[in-house]
């Protein structure tokens, strides 16, 4: 097993890596920003090296600096964790061609997910029903409208090399798209540098049901259970639970069976993400996340598996040491996305933690790297800290995060819990019965239909 493993991120998912590395008996050393020299993430590290300036793309995506940390430290493993460099290829690559092993995917699979038209060209290959859509990339405006016809208004234009939910544009006709395909390329090229875009049918009223999996490289692969992501504001997820609301045991084993298979296949090594949209009793493939998922740990509360932990085994070349059989789903998760944002306005909110008590007790996990007394800087992502609550039932799970969330006092700045606290009291959420557009109706107030 790695003695030592270079954690390439910051914040609370660092965390998250240093806490299985340490329950393993491996050393970390974490990489900071001169923004980040009183993170936790560096305090609680073995070792740390500053990597670069505050700006993200001189310090966390700074592939030299990164690769120079993990040689001067001796570092044998890197794991990426999420955003940043996690899904680059490239990197993916270099950390191998120096010698260091790779916490993920294969550098192939990570650019062949990373194209979502090459990824869904490689789902239907294996097997997995994907949303309706063009035939590949757009390469004309005639041709969008002839695929346009075939497909059905109302019509999703979605970029290539997107992600974060950015650069989706619905049109509603035929005028409609050929205004907005320009500007999506466009968009595309500026966001993501790379300009290909693609159609989809837009589902007027899905869910987003994903589904957990992790694979050896060696022929094994398990599912743990699905999660329900139905809970988004501008495409980006608020809160998830595990199992779905809206799922029974045969759906669930049809789906992970759809997804095991198709890994075992692909012969992919790794923790990953089946995305799919789901809507009148139908999955349809959207894509596939190659990493780690900010979501991870509502499935790790409903099946017990530290999944870092099996990451990090899994890298080391140790084959699954789980079957299917060995996955027995318990109660019901919950996750809410602390973002440091107004409630209301999402406007972000860094600056200075003022006073700091977290919840606890029964069922109640924080993964978080805010202190009293922290400044959370503006450079970086707004996600401050994750509320994990687990409980025998989806009911138990829904009283326990009312108190939790009672319970938690992040003072200085503004935060998403008093939206969450509405949210737990809204009927529809309550009922399980809610869509990926929901949330956008309940945050402007207006009367869900
Ligand atoms: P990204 O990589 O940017 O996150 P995804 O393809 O995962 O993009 O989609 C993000 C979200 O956008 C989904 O969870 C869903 O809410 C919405 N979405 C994506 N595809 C469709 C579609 N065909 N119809 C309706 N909504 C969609």
């Amino acid at each position: 097993m790695f003695e030592k493993i270079l954690i390439a991120n910051r914040g609370e998912i660092a965390l998250r890596i240093h806490r299985a590395c340490r329950e393993m008996g491996i050393k970390t050393v974490a990489v900071h920003s001169t923004a980040d020299d009183n993170a936790m993430h560096v305090r609680l590290a073995d070792e740390s090296v500053c990597i670069g300036p505050p700006p993200a793309r001189d310090s966390y995506l700074n592939i030299p600096a990164i690769l120079s940390a993990a040689t001067i430290t001796g570092a044998e493993a890197i794991h990426p964790g999420l955003g940043f460099l996690s899904e680059n290829a490239n990197f993916a690559e270099m950390v191998e061609e120096h010698g260091f092993a790779f916490i993920g995917p294969t550098p192939e699979h990570i650019r062949l997910m990373g194209d979502k038209v090459a990824a869904k060209a490689a789902a239907e290959e294996l097997g997995i029903p994907t949303v309706p859509g063009s035939k590949g990339a757009v390469v004309s405006l005639d041709q969008a409208v002839a695929e346009a016809a075939r497909i059905g208004f109302p019509i999703l234009i979605k970029a290539a090399g997107g992600g974060g939910g950015r650069g989706m544009k619905v049109a509603q006709d035929e005028a409609d798209l050929r205004r907005l395909v320009p500007m999506a390329q466009n968009e595309a090229k500026a966001y993501f540098g790379n300009e290909t875009v693609y159609l989809e049918r837009y589902l007027e009223k899905p869910r987003h049901i994903e589904i957990q999996i992790l694979a050896d490289g060696q022929g094994n692969a398990i599912y743990l259970g699905e999660r329900d992501c139905s809970l988004q504001r501008s495409h980006q997820k608020l809160l998830e639970e595990a199992p779905s609301p809206a799922l029974n045991d045969e759906q669930r084993r049809r789906l992970g069976t759809i997804a095991t298979d198709a890994m075992k296949k692909l012969n992919y090594r790794g923790a990953g993400t089946l995305e799919f949209l789901y809507d009148n009793g139908e999955f349809f493939f959207i894509e596939m996340n190659t990493r780690l998922q900010v979501e991870h740990p509502i499935s790790e509360a409903i099946t017990g598996i530290d999944i870092v932990r099996e990451q990090i085994r899994i890298a080391d070349g140790a084959p699954l040491n789980l079957t299917q059989d060995d996955i027995k789903i318990w109660g019901h998760a919950i996750e809410c996305r602390i973002n440091a944002e107004h409630p209301e306005t999402f406007t972000p909110s860094p600056g200075r933690i003022t006073g700091y008590h977290a919840p606890g007790g029964l069922g109640v996990r924080i993964d978080s790297a805010l202190y009293q007394g922290y400044s959370v800087p503006p450079q970086y992502d707004s996600l401050v800290s994750k509320l994990i609550i687990h409980g025998t039932s989806r009911n138990e799970c829904i009283m326990r995060l009312r108190r939790a969330l009672e319970e938690y006092v992040i003072a200085g700045i503004d935060t998403t819990i008093p939206l969450h606290q509405r949210l737990a009291l809204a009927p529809d959420f309550l009922n399980g019965t809610y869509d990926i557009h929901w949330l956008e109706k309940f945050v402007r107030g207006e009367k869900p239909s």
